[in-house]
């Protein structure tokens, strides 16, 4: 058993839950206890982290990456989507080997621990590889194999059921395996139907990226004569539990689709920003009752995979967006970061901490300048933390970093792996 003592809890059950000092009982995966006050004697515990001066809080949920992009983090910044995907990104992604997508997860993987990641939702390819990269790392995971309807079509369909058979429910139950059709404007409507069929037969949900930008929205409507979102309920996408990516334009009947069908929306604020898509109706979203989670996308739009800055962009996104600073406060954008990251993922047992719940906690290191005094902790977490405060994370009850050292990843191998690996794709071009 661990036993976390002296430590303020933020356990994203309630504001009101908050404990100022307290203590944390973890025995193998899950919490036993959490309450107020002196921490009973610590003898009989495997560990004792002593958390003075620190704030525990459940891990941040990243609903939408793709982490081996880190790899191309930086290669092509400041362009248009499409063409950035066509002549930068696509071109590059063809050169990358298995193994290339190994250390670019892993290097991911650093990064979202030490910014206080604990799980993420990922669409690549490659995905035995992210998957061995997420079991060495000890980080939790909905993975999917990105599935592009075209030459490589059936491929991804094999690769998708071989993914699910070796690693659902894996590494100590870590990691979940789901389908990822790209996209409406890259997978026909025929496509996706065996798409929903599959994910029927093996009882899995759907990771897709919905109406990112403008020229795919006014595409679908060209073809189909419909929105992105009524088109794929047309095509039945919705019948399956769906995570869905984006969700930039939307119309007050998409928002109704949405909320309709329980779709878990991922809303990656940065990305849309960098490229310039626009601007997602996320308090119309909120307001409908959808579940809005958050992501990073890939690190190379947008360009980090850092939840805290993701998570307080949001929030001053939206703020100016509509003149109204009472939009998404501190604590919403908390939630969209945990909470209602776990439901968008459907992901039973994280998200918040309370006993019985896996142990996925992080511990926010307030000994810092910049976050005091201490007014309220839930504003100092969403608009004054750093990623660098996070000090300690713990995934499934594992210690994964404390003192800020990785105790799964050589972060000094990892730079050498990704130094060498970027070598060989430039000189390539
Ligand atoms: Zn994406």
């Amino acid at each position: 058993m661990i036993l976390i003592k002296d430590v303020s809890i933020l356990p994203m059950t309630a504001p009101e839950d908050f404990i100022a000092k307290g203590y944390i009982i973890i025995d193998g995966a899950r919490i036993v206890e959490i309450s107020e006050g002196q921490a009973p004697d610590g003898n009989r515990f495997r560990q004792v982290i002593n958390a003075g001066g620190m704030v525990a809080m459940p891990g941040l949920i990243n609903t939408h990456t793709h982490a081996a992009m880190t790899l191309l983090r930086g290669y092509a910044d400041d362009l248009p989507l499409m063409e950035w995907l066509q002549q930068k990104i696509w071109p590059m992604e063809e050169k990358l080997t298995a193994e290339d997508c190994y250390w670019g997860t892993m290097l991911a993987a650093a990064e979202m621990i030490k910014s206080g990641t604990t799980c993420f939702a990922d669409m690549y390819f490659h995905m035995d590889q992210v998957a061995a990269a997420v079991e060495k790392s000890g980080l939790r995971a909905c993975l999917c194999q990105g599935m592009i309807d075209g030459p490589n079509g059936e491929a991804a369909f094999t690769r998708s059921q071989q993914l699910f058979s070796d690693w659902h429910g894996q590494a100590q139950g870590r990691i979940n395996v789901m389908l990822g059709p790209h996209a409406p404007h890259t997978c026909s409507p025929q496509y996706l139907k065996r798409v929903i069929n599959l994910s029927e037969q093996l009882g899995i949900g759907i990771h897709i990226h919905i109406a990112e930008t403008q020229g795919e929205y006014e595409d679908i409507f060209k073809q189909y004569g419909k929105s992105p979102v009524s088109h794929l309920q047309e095509v039945g996408l919705f019948a399956r539990p769906v995570l869905a990516a984006h969700c930039v334009f939307l119309n007050d009947d998409d928002i109704g689709i949405l909320a309709q069908h329980s779709v878990g929306v991922a809303h990656n604020p940065e990305s849309n920003m960098k490229l310039a898509s626009g601007i997602a109706r996320v308090p119309e979203m909120l307001e409908a009752g959808i579940t809005v989670g958050l992501g990073t996308d890939g690190a190379s739009s947008n360009n980090n995979l850092d939840m805290i800055q993701e998570l307080r962009s949001c929030s001053f996104l939206h703020k100016v967006n509509r003149k109204d600073p009472q939009l998404i406060p501190a604590y919403q954008a908390l939630e969209m970061a945990t909470v209602n990251g776990a439901h968008a993922l459907r992901w039973e047992g994280i998200g918040t901490l309370k006993p019985g719940m896996l142990a996925d906690i992080i511990l926010v290191d307030f000994e810092k300048p910049h976050l005091y005094p201490r007014y309220q902790t839930e504003g100092l977490l969403a608009y004054s933390a750093l990623a660098s405060d996070v000090d300690t994370v713990l995934v499934n009850g594992k210690v994964l970093m404390q003192g800020r050292q990785l105790t799964t990843i050589d972060e000094k191998e990892v730079f050498r792996q990704v130094e060498q690996i970027v070598n060989r794709l430039i000189s390539s071009i």
